[in-house]
């Protein structure tokens, strides 16, 4: 079975700001082997070799007030995946207001090859719906991602970085970009974990284009959060966040998530099926 994981962070962390970089030490030992990961790809796919992960999702996004993260990532994670782009899959972003001309640094996304858009709305400081109120760059980056076949990851539930504002990360705010972009690939990254997990199951099941990444979620806990996960495993992608805080190794997580009560079926449909529906080998 090909497993994907569709969400660790390997970016570049020397553009952390000083708070972020010490949540990060605080949350894990050995530190500099994930700063080693991220200056060589060739490392990065050692350790997805040892832990049974044939390809993974690089979440790169920029995020200058809160994480220190600016539109150079694009770059940066462009470049890394070149060492392997079959196993190695790229994401990243452009933001409204640090972007003085969307629509060409989305189609820069495009010609670098990037294969997922990430919106983090309580580290980027605004609503995943704020075309709604009057910032239409957001709707720019979301045409742009639909008339290209690139799909939008957007974080919903919390996040524990200083300076992150958690009235963002309510999954309810998806409802409209599901409605007004039908075409366009929505992953629901955390499914609104954890205090917003009824509303992201409604949307899951109201909106043919929402998809759950489950990264975020401890795989013990999943069908506590999602009892119904059966129900919509087609839609359904297997994701850790390592090396995010409480995630300490991608194993863990596979190991628990594979002891799960869940047919054989549904567990290859999450681990394997829907990322390959996604980002086709
Ligand atoms: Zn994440």
């Amino acid at each position: 079975m090909l497993i994907t994981d569709c969400h660790i962070h390997i970016q570049p962390y020397e553009m952390f700001k000083a708070g972020p970089i010490e949540v990060m030490k605080k949350a894990r030992g050995h530190f500099e082997d994930i700063l080693e990961y991220c200056r060589s790809p060739k490392a990065l796919l050692k350790y997805l070799d040892s832990v049974g992960v044939e390809r993974a999702v690089l979440i790169n996004y920029v995020a200058p007030e809160v994480m220190g993260l600016t539109t150079e990532v694009n770059q940066w994670v462009a470049k890394y995946c070149k060492e392997d782009p079959k196993r190695l899959i790229s994401c990243g972003s452009v933001h409204p207001r640090h972007s003085a001309n969307v629509k060409a640094d989305m189609d820069e996304i495009v010609r670098l090859g990037i294969r997922l858009i990430k919106i983090h709305p309580p580290h980027q400081l605004l609503y995943a719906n704020d075309y709604t109120n009057g910032v239409k760059e957001l709707a720019t980056i979301y045409r742009t991602a639909e008339a290209n076949g690139v799909p939008v990851m957007i974080h919903t539930g919390t996040s524990i970085f200083p300076h992150a504002r958690n009235k963002y990360g309510d999954p309810i705010f998806l409802d409209d970009v599901a409605v007004d972009f039908p075409k366009l690939k929505i992953l629901m990254a955390h499914g609104g974990r954890p205090i917003w997990m009824p509303t992201a199951f409604f949307l899951l099941r109201r909106h043919r284009n929402v998809h759950l990444d489950v990264s975020g979620i401890p795989p013990k806990l999943l069908l506590k959060y999602f009892p119904r996960l059966e129900e919509i495993a087609g839609k359904t992608l297997f994701g850790t966040d390592w090396p995010s805080p409480g995630i300490p190794d991608i194993k863990q997580n596979l190991d628990q998530f594979k002891a799960l009560p869940l047919p054989q079926a549904v567990q290859e449909q999450v681990l394997s099926k829907t990322a390959l529906g996604i980002w086709p080998k």
